[in-house]
């Protein structure tokens, strides 16, 4: 789902007018040189638009409205080359509603022990024109990433660069249509939630169709469209003979391209860019989409099953975070442990739907029996996910608010072949150990279903909750049960007074 103007980040320059006209053009110029450095540098698909230097409220608090209403842009990055005195960003920042990152940088790397004067002092005094800045941030309880460092370090680079993937997943859940075809499974808990505040809080509307709406669309789609699906299915994957044009079961390959073929037409004619499904409102569907589901979420959109919305929103704004990045990111579930002999790890998988993105080898297409959803047997891509890092992200709605739960992870290979297990899979070894990871997300209340990235790390989860002001808890190598649970107690207390 690429947007169709490439996403842009502004960076705005802070000064004021005590130092003269000529030491603002040099501001300026150094300025133009930081931007140019820093959009060398960074690894992401955008663009860092350079803006004049800022020396004054109106034009602060204008620049801030344009950033607004300028749909391309989903972030502002900020730094005080010299002394700006912050009460002029007091209704600049107060209108923005993009998010911001504070880079406290300057332009020379080295200190010019040698050479410097009272006028190299004046012109490069980030260090305290930057403090001014910090203080009226927090003042105003702006919710930013800060940022120090000088943009040839690459760790500043990389920092810099995971608020922008943040940046950019909060960009795609504003205004994110989510379809739900059918209401959640009956009788579970985790997967309800308020849609009223999730449209205020991350900016997504949610909204329900009758699966025989989309029925409607799929049995409409034309024999040659099916013939062309049919065909790229078999040059792609590994195809089940049984599936081949001309052999047995190859009207069921045919029902499964017809499916994706009318998901992506009513997907596409609304607007939507996250669904989900529900195996116990299936209308006139002769089988659960499974290989459709698949290959949509391949391509950029979110999806829950069973009607969960909100870990269709996640993986839809996870996707546009990891853009680019070759790595990829899927719905998931944790199924199954293996808790001994060896490492412990959890056994992840769902019915049908895990993305192709993150399979370590070309996926096969199968068809196998499903003993839930009442149907035919459905068209389904099975493969192992690849090894490396990753991180799992859970979403809850606890009543009062919305919280999310994360957990770093390492995918590793299979112990043994699953030869019995016809669905696409993961293994993973959760930091810090099985036993802790549970237990913390257990205590958390984190969802059984998540989604897992294998394209970006828990510092850009943790640049994402901050942008849409949402609890976050990560687990990871430094969590123990103990500390964690006094996190869960003290978080209840802060998010009932801030
Ligand atoms: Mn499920």
């Amino acid at each position: 789902m690429p947007s169709a103007t490439k996403p842009q980040i502004w960076f705005l320059t802070g000064s004021q007018h005590l130092y003269g006209p000529e030491a603002l053009a040099q501001v300026a110029e150094q300025s133009r040189q930081v931007h140019q450095a820093l959009s060398a540098v960074s690894g992401i698909e955008v663009e860092i638009v350079w803006k004049p230097v800022l020396t004054e409220a109106t034009a602060i608090r204008t620049t801030m409205l344009d950033a607004n209403a300028t749909a391309a842009c989903a972030g502002v990055i900020a730094w005080m080359h010299t002394f700006s005195p912050a009460k002029m960003w007091i209704g600049g920042l107060d209108a923005l509603r993009k998010p911001l990152l504070h880079l406290h940088t300057q332009h020379n790397a080295a200190l010019p022990w040698a050479s410097i004067d009272m006028d190299f002092m004046n012109l490069n005094q980030a260090a305290h024109g930057d403090r001014e800045f910090g203080y009226i941030q927090t003042r105003l309880g702006v919710a930013r990433k800060t940022v120090a460092g000088h943009v040839s370090d690459p760790t500043v680079v990389a920092r810099i660069d995971s608020w922008i993937r943040a940046a950019l997943g909060r960009d795609r859940l504003d205004a994110l249509r989510v379809a739900r075809f059918g209401d959640n499974m009956r009788n579970v808990a985790v997967t309800e939630g308020d849609k009223v505040e999730a449209e205020l809080r991350f900016g997504i509307s949610v909204n329900t169709y009758s699966i025989n709406d989309l029925v409607a669309v799929v049995d409409q789609i034309a024999d040659s469209a099916i013939d062309a699906l049919a065909a790229e299915y078999a040059e792609a994957y590994r195809l089940a003979p049984e599936l081949a044009a001309g052999q047995e079961r190859h009207e069921s390959l045919r029902y499964a391209a017809r499916v994706e073929l009318g998901l992506r037409r009513f997907l596409a004619d609304g607007g939507f860019g996250a669904f989900t499904t529900n195996f116990e409102d299936l209308g006139g569907l002769r089988q659960l989409p499974g290989i459709a589901v698949q290959r949509l979420m391949a391509d950029g959109f979110g999806f829950g099953a069973e009607g969960d919305w909100k870990t269709a929103a996640m993986l839809a704004a996870m996707k546009a975070m990891g853009n680019g990045t070759g790595r990829g990111t899927s719905f998931m579930e944790d199924y199954t442990y293996h808790f001994a002999p060896g490492e412990p790890k959890i056994l992840g998988a769902h019915m049908l739907e895990v993305c192709p993105s993150i399979a370590e080898a070309q996926p096969s297409c199968e068809i196998h029996p499903l003993g839930i959803g009442g149907r035919e047997d459905p068209v389904r891509l099975v493969f192992d996910a690849a090894p490396g890092p990753a991180v799992v992200l859970g979403v809850l709605d606890l009543g009062d608010r919305f919280r999310l739960v994360a957990n770093e992870i390492e995918v590793v290979g299979l112990d043994e072949p699953l030869p019995k297990l016809p669905v696409a899979r993961a293994v993973w070894k959760p930091a810090p150990s099985l036993s802790t990871s549970a237990e913390c997300w257990l205590m958390a209340g984190g969802p059984h279903h998540t989604v897992l990235t294998q394209a970006f790390g828990s510092e850009t989860l943790r640049d994402f909750a901050t942008m849409l002001r949402t609890e976050l808890l990560v687990i990871d190598q430094h969590t123990t049960p103990v500390t964690f649970s006094d996190h869960l107690r003290w978080n209840e207390a802060y998010y009932r007074l801030a």
